[in-house]
């Protein structure tokens, strides 16, 4: 009589009589706890925030290219390389003394195997809002070569564009024909320009673009000088009606550096934005994504 007492108490003691917080708590066989947090769960938890910020970025894309009238969602580029590529000198088009000297490296595209294409705007005559919101909301990342004479009646517009991540770089101050001027002038003409963007946007460039791709050895010692470490030229140039190719096979390739203007229906028939589509148009359907150049150098 005295044993099944103690042996119902002790029953009842252990499992809390069926109810009460003491069981509620005790995850099910092949359950993790409702509430405790073992270590796997924070990591869990910031996946799932992390694919979700993937898709809703995505979403936003998707959105975004069809406000814009493109006629594919743009490709994502791939993180930028950890390596970055040895940039040389394009056969043909080095001067005396190229490397000798340490002269920046004149080429038209980066070695790599990305299927990325590099998209650059050069001078700035054309201010366009759409243009600025246009690219924002694709997320296309670009880099531009600006004149001092075509900016500076509106220094506020780039300045949203290094806000937005764009590079600002330098294509002289009043664009002229380089080869033509004595090693002084062409220095006055880029090394003023580093100036101008310093001063401005308060950093000086490393990329510089000669003006109509033309350069002369004058133009790379002084461009050096300065601070200029890179002179990328271009492979391919966008306009809003068409393209036009450096190689013969007319076509893209991995590390392309594709040019265009900042110009609008003063020089174009159509927009920037309408340059955007042409563009973009033919990069995602021949599946390159746009990346940006400085992350390549
Ligand atoms: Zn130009």
């Amino acid at each position: 009589m005295f044993v099944v007492l103690a042996l119902a108490v002790l029953a009842s003691g252990c499992s809390g009589g069926g109810e009460g917080p003491g069981r509620a708590a005790r995850p099910a066989p092949g359950q993790q706890p409702a509430k405790a947090a073992p270590p796997e769960a924070p990591p869990a938890r910031a996946l799932h925030g992390y694919a979700g910020r993937l898709r809703a970025a995505h979403r936003a894309r998707v959105a975004a290219a069809r406000r814009w009238g493109l006629g594919q969602v743009p490709l994502t580029p791939p993180a930028p390389p950890a390596h970055k590529p040895e940039i040389t000198t394009r056969k043909g088009f080095e001067v005396d003394g190229h490397e000798e000297l340490g002269l920046p490296p004149v080429f038209t595209g980066v070695p790599t195997e990305d299927k990325v294409v590099f998209l650059t705007i050069d001078d700035g005559a054309e201010k366009d809002p759409a243009f600025l919101r246009m690219m924002n909301e694709l997320k296309i990342p670009y880099t531009a070569f600006l004149s001092d004479y075509l900016v500076k009646d509106d220094y506020g517009y780039f300045k949203k564009l290094q806000d937005l991540g764009v590079g600002l770089n330098n294509h002289t101050l009043h664009h002229p024909y380089l080869p033509a001027l004595s090693y002084a002038r062409q220095k006055r003409e880029i090394c003023g320009m580093q100036d101008v963007i310093e001063e401005r946007y308060g950093k000086r460039p490393t990329l510089f673009r000669p003006p109509y791709g033309n350069y002369d050895r004058d133009t790379l010692r002084a461009a050096k000088t300065c601070g200029v470490r890179y002179a990328p030229l271009w492979d391919e140039e966008v306009f809003v009606d068409h393209w036009e190719y450096r190689e013969e096979d007319r076509d893209l390739h991995p590390g392309d550096i594709v040019l265009s203007h900042f110009r609008g229906r003063g020089d174009w028939k159509g927009t920037m934005p309408d340059m955007v589509r042409r563009f973009m148009d033919k990069v995602t359907a021949k599946g390159y994504a746009v990346a940006r150049l400085e992350d390549y150098l």
